[in-house]
């Protein structure tokens, strides 16, 4: 038995929702979980390249560590791996990142906009606005420093004509968050139909009380779980 086999069936179905919600193309996006337990310092499983998402097998998820080496000789992993490694370098707060290809949040992308607080729930769950960084080629290492940089200490960035990168403590709460993002970006867009000043932010002083309970939400979940 394969000693990754519950964390190879977690991400498989949370990358087979990600495909049933729409939030990806067969061939886009990809997904990564930070693996626990003895034996998994610095290791990583991460979702293949060139696989449909309606094909995927739990097997064919790659473990590699931090610096991007498969353990095996299996399937390839995603094109966007230094995308994955540098976050997981970076955020040891993190645990799973999700890249998502959903319609609305990538017409905000491709329209150069970032989404700006404008509910509630965006703020306890993201950190904030969803922040957009400038243009870098896909797969590249590039790209992979400038989602970090302007991510910063937040769980959604929008890369450039692009798409979304979603993270959290576990791998359903990154697919959530992407999920969050897309539904955002559509209240973001339908909000200015009703005319210019249409998609109106959060008072300044809520979006400051908000951003604490983030942040303290942030201290207890990785106090508790210290790997997660
Ligand atoms: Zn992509």
């Amino acid at each position: 038995m394969d000693q990754w086999e519950a964390q190879r069936t977690e991400l498989h179905a949370v990358s087979v929702e990600m495909y049933r919600r729409g939030l990806v193309g067969a061939y886009s996006g990809n997904a990564s979980l930070r693996l626990e337990g003895s034996g998994a310092e610095g290791l990583l499983l991460i979702t293949p390249t060139q696989k449909p998402w309606y094909r995927l097998v739990p097997q064919d998820l790659v473990v590699m560590n931090l610096d991007g080496e498969p353990l095996d000789d299996g399937p390839a992993p995603s094109s966007e791996t230094a995308l994955h490694l540098e976050i997981h370098r970076k955020r040891r707060d993190v645990a799973a990142v999700v890249h998502s290809h959903s319609i609305y949040a990538s017409a905000a992308a491709v329209a150069g906009r970032e989404i700006p607080p404008i509910v509630d729930e965006m703020i306890f769950a993201i950190g904030g606005g969803v922040p957009i960084g400038d243009y870098a080629f896909p797969g590249t290492e590039e790209l992979a420093q400038t989602a970090c940089r302007t991510m910063g200490e937040g769980n959604a960035v929008l890369l450039r004509n692009h798409g979304v990168v979603g993270v959290g403590s576990g791998i359903w709460e990154a697919l959530e968050v992407c999920d969050l993002v897309e539904r955002v970006a559509r209240i973001f867009v339908l909000s200015q139909s009703f005319g210019p000043g249409g998609a109106n932010p959060l008072p300044p002083d809520i979006i400051e009380i908000e951003k604490q309970v983030f942040k303290m939400q942030r201290r207890v979940s990785v106090e508790i779980d210290p790997q997660g």
